[in-house]
């Protein structure tokens, strides 16, 4: 049986995994990490790959290691701290990455996940004892303790995907998810149309156009320009102390929400874009979403709220996720086992992360009414691997 297992092996649970080792290096032994990949941050170096990144949108103190200071020090020990760009040491993508290779073999954590996926959870029937993991293979595992660190939720369709009459070609239309810039290696000619307010759309029109594709973005609002998903106040005690003395659950979502205020991009991409609108191959559509889309056998003919009408190759949805208890596997589960209180299916979990009622803890954006508007990022790993780490301990 192990003492902890940790579903999913991003950042998160990276974050989570050195914490633990650092203060209980004993834990080693019982602690079991599960992710599909068999891997560290697999998903991560794909969003990374597939969107072509330069560089993270989160400061050089967001990272894994329990040491805020450990990716400046090392840009710095290996002579690379021009690969931390500007005021806030945004770190190149391979920098971050080689950065978490060597805290991964730090803390002895290489060969450590377990290639599967956890599909079922069983709650101890009494409240107490171990709970039961089935793994895809159909093994299960008993463990007292479990965090669920399994990252973003299911990809958003709008509305009028669902209206599409008749059979289209998949490459026609995709969620971001199913991009992979690299594997396109030219696109010249091809209108795209790319819809989407966020950081991700953006940087799929920029690999588009460097492609030579002529690219129709779609935002249904004014493009928002910010350096990071949420503002810097989120990111430490000026907006967080605020938050968790805010007892009503419903007004923390809504400060989350707000917060994010739907997607934004980076004051240097907003740059790009607004070159690439000057020399003609972008066209941005703001306070527009589309009506309806049509195939017609070899393009697509797309009307839009404002009455425009656009024919386009490709429609690349860059409309983020949903996320909430009914979207996730084993959040549904442990729903039907053990209800708890949910917001707009998001879960009030107890401070400590936990579900309620049960060993079991929460990771990620699903923790937001506790952690705040960046629990889905790094930062937020950081704050959520303190709780969960404090409470191990204290057992
Ligand atoms: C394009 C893009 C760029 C981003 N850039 C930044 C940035 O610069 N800075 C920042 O702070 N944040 C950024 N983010 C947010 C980013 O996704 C998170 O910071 C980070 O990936 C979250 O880590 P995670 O561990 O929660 O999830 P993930 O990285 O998604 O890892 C979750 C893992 O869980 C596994 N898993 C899922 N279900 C199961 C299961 N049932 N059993 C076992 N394993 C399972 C998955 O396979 C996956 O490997 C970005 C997001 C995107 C999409």
């Amino acid at each position: 049986m192990a003492d902890l297992v940790i579903v999913g092996a991003g950042p998160q649970a990276l974050a989570l995994s050195c914490l633990l080792l650092q203060k209980r290096p004993r834990l080693r032994r019982r602690l079991r990490i599960v992710d599909p990949s068999g891997r560290w941050l697999s998903r991560w170096q794909r969003q990374m790959e597939q969107y072509e990144i330069p560089w993270l949108r989160s400061p050089s103190p967001h990272h894994p290691h329990p040491n805020a200071h450990a990716l400046r020090q090392f840009a710095q020990s290996r002579q690379r701290s021009r690969q931390l760009e500007g005021p806030y040491g945004l770190p190149h993508t391979d920098l971050f990455g080689d950065f978490c290779r060597q805290v991964i073999s730090e803390y002895r954590l290489t060969d450590c996940v377990l290639a599967a996926s956890v599909d079922r959870i069983r709650l101890p029937q009494l409240g107490s004892g171990p709970m039961a993991l089935t793994l895809n293979d159909g093994t299960t595992l008993a463990t007292g303790r479990l965090v669920i660190a399994t990252g973003s939720g299911t990809p958003l369709m709008p509305a009028w995907v669902g209206e599409i009459a008749g059979d289209h070609p998949p490459e026609a239309l995709q969620h971001s998810d199913r991009i992979h810039l690299p594997s396109l290696l030219s696109l010249r000619g091809q209108r795209i149309l790319i819809v989407g307010g966020g950081l991700t759309s953006a940087h799929l029109v920029l690999g588009a156009l460097r492609r030579g594709a002529l690219v129709h973005l779609l935002c249904r609002r004014t493009l928002k320009h910010k350096p990071f998903d949420a503002d810097p106040g989120w990111l430490g005690p000026k907006d967080l102390k605020a938050f968790h003395a805010e007892p009503c659950m419903r007004r923390r979502q809504r400060q989350v929400l707000e917060a994010r205020d739907g997607g934004s991009i980076t004051p240097e991409t907003a740059a790009q874009l607004r070159q690439a609108q000057r020399g003609g191959a972008l066209q941005l559509h703001d306070h527009c979403e589309v009506h309806s889309a049509r195939w017609c056998a070899s393009h697509w003919s797309v009307r839009c709220t404002d009455g425009h009408g656009l024919e386009v190759d490709r429609i690349w949805l860059s409309t983020g996720h949903r996320q909430g208890v009914s979207q996730h596997p084993l959040l549904r589960q442990l729903q039907e086992q053990s209800p708890i209180d949910l917001v707009n299916d998001w879960p009030v979990l107890a401070s400590d992360l936990r579900w309620p009622g049960s060993a079991v803890h929460v990771m990620g954006g699903l923790s937001a009414l506790q952690i705040g508007p960046a629990a889905r990022n790094l930062f937020g790993g950081r704050e959520a691997a303190q709780r969960i780490c404090r409470a191990v301990i204290k057992q």
